[in-house]
């Protein structure tokens, strides 16, 4: 059991430190409750659980991932009100799953995780936080992601900027945009959801576009209460439909990153920019030069008709300076405004560095990537035992879920969870021969691929230009090889009940 411990104590003692309560952390807690196991906590650096889809608040945050298949396998929600589920929706579905599940009690709130130590000794993790209450557990897990770190580009002068500014990921719901003048940085994934909706408000929206993102209509329509009714009374027609989606999701792997059939995708976005977007100019603008695919690509069916409002201006000559009230372009031209956003993305290949993580012999988890991160199947570090990493390195996904990813894992870390639970092992570490074989493999499939071939520079690659964000492949594969974990490939110790 959790051992119940006043927060003036500030140390608490557990067998699984789960670290985040996105659909990863969460997910853990629930798989390790179901396996009988409930001496475990859950920290959570926020007041209150859902991860990425807690924090971005954003005026049309969506997920562009269909609902069914963006859901536990074993939670298939049947009330899903769109094919395409809003944040709102999404962020109802996980406080549903821990309350259905039970898991609330294990959440500590407000507890930021600033790092971790092994102590070979004891077989134990201990966890530093923010505010120095210390937890000591047997196994840690992170299940933090990659995409909560918001990544502000340092813009010249915009320290001395007067007017509102604020990150995608952190907007400001206090702040009016009706009749203001509006910088957007970045035309990204958020930014494509969000400019459509304040570009309806605000007075003049200027957006700062440094590469074309490839962009395919969103098939978004609501699901009819009909259909809803249908799935709630014969659950096995909603999962044979989710299957029928996943292996749809499964051949767009192959329909984009084949590079012939990616052509074609292409010539299709690119009649979709001539017929929704009006102005020559903007057109060749948007028009991307790099193969589709490269970067993630994105849904929707709002952007384009969104540049073709007279209040919108698509600018392309980069951000020069910032002044006290406005944007000076490139080309010198200034541009007034009273709000700057950004919709600049994460860090993501660099998400651990702030973090102060220390394993076996004192080696620190920043010098064991400081070549890159990297991981056996995106969660186990050589010199790292009993630590195991959820959406870890080259566990994203361009073509799927990644709840399906998640939901690999956790089988995969469960399967090493119960014998350190039990204490019939003290300590598993993968065998850095076996991590290297691996991340051999998939460097060499990666190498030729879309994402590091095909043109353009995107956060799925490091500072080297390696990619250590997305698995190369089709998902199934991945589910095949984290079925269990084959101890074989692990130095372990024994436990003490053996
Ligand atoms: P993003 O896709 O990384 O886009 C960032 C944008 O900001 C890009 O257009 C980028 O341009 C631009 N940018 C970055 N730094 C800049 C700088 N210094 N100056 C000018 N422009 C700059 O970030 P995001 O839109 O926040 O999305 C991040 C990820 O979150 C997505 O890829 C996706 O995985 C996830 N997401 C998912 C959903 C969903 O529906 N499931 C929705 C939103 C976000 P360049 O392209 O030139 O770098």
């Amino acid at each position: 059991m959790v051992q119940r411990q006043t927060r003036d104590q500030r140390k608490y003692r557990t067998s699984v430190i789960i670290v985040g309560t996105g659909f990863s952390g969460l997910g853990m807690a629930i798989r390790l409750k179901w396996a009988g196991i409930s001496d475990f906590i859950v920290l959570e650096k926020a007041a209150d659980l859902g991860g990425t889809w807690r924090d971005n608040t954003y005026p049309g945050c969506a997920c562009d991932v269909p609902s069914l298949m963006y859901s536990f396998s074993f939670e298939q929600n049947s009330s899903w009100s769109r094919m395409f589920a809003r944040q709102g929706e999404i962020s109802d579905y996980l406080q549903h799953c821990a309350d259905k599940y039970r898991v609330r009690d294990h959440i500590h709130y407000g507890v930021e995780f600033t790092g971790a130590e092994y102590d070979e000794d004891a077989n134990t993790w201990t966890v530093s936080t923010a505010d120095g209450t210390e937890y000591v557990g047997r196994a840690l897990v992170s299940g933090v992601g990659a995409l909560h770190i918001p990544s502000y580009p340092e813009l010249p002068g915009v320290e001395g900027f007067e007017g509102e500014v604020f990150h995608s990921a952190e907007w400001n719901h206090d702040f009016g945009l009706a009749g203001k003048r509006v910088a957007v940085i970045g035309t990204g994934a958020s930014a494509i959801q969000f400019v459509p909706r304040i570009a309806k408000e605000v007075a003049r929206l200027h957006l700062f576009q440094r590469t074309p993102p490839w962009i395919q209509p969103k098939p978004d329509r609501p699901i009819p209460e009909s259909v809803q009714r249908l799935f709630r009374n014969v659950p096995l027609l909603q999962r044979a439909a989710r299957a029928a989606l996943y292996w749809t999701l499964e051949a767009r792997y192959f329909a984009v990153f084949n590079r012939r059939l990616g052509k074609l995708a292409e010539q299709l976005s690119k009649r979709y920019i001539r017929k929704a977007v009006k102005d020559p100019k903007v057109r060749a603008a948007v028009t991307p030069d790099y193969a589709m695919g490269c970067k993630r690509i994105l849904l929707s069916s709002d952007y384009y008709p969104a540049l073709n409002r007279s209040n919108v201006d698509l600018v392309t000559s980069g951000v020069a300076e910032v002044r006290s009230r406005s944007v000076v372009t490139g080309d010198g031209e200034e541009h007034e405004v009273d709000a700057i956003i950004y919709g600049t993305g994460f860090h993501v290949t660099d998400a651990f560095d702030h973090l102060s993580i220390v394993g076996r012999d004192g080696r620190k988890l920043q010098d064991a990537w400081r070549n890159g991160m990297e991981a056996y199947l995106g969660m186990t570090v050589s010199g790292f035992p009993n630590l195991f990493f959820l959406l870890g390195p080259n566990t994203g996904l361009g073509h799927n879920s990644v709840v399906f990813m998640i939901e690999s894992q956790i089988n995969y870390v469960l399967s090493c969870l119960r014998p350190i639970c039990r204490d019939e092992v003290g300590q598993i570490d993968v065998r850095k021969s076996v991590q290297d074989a691996f991340n051999a493999e998939i460097q060499s499939e990666l190498a030729d691929e879309v994402w590091s071939a095909g043109g353009c520079r995107s956060w799925y690659l490091d500072e080297n230009g390696v990619n250590r964000t997305i698995w190369p492949g089709f998902t199934w594969k991945y589910w095949q090889r984290t079925r269990k974990a084959d101890m074989a490939d692990y130095e372990t110790t024994a436990g003490q009940s053996r």
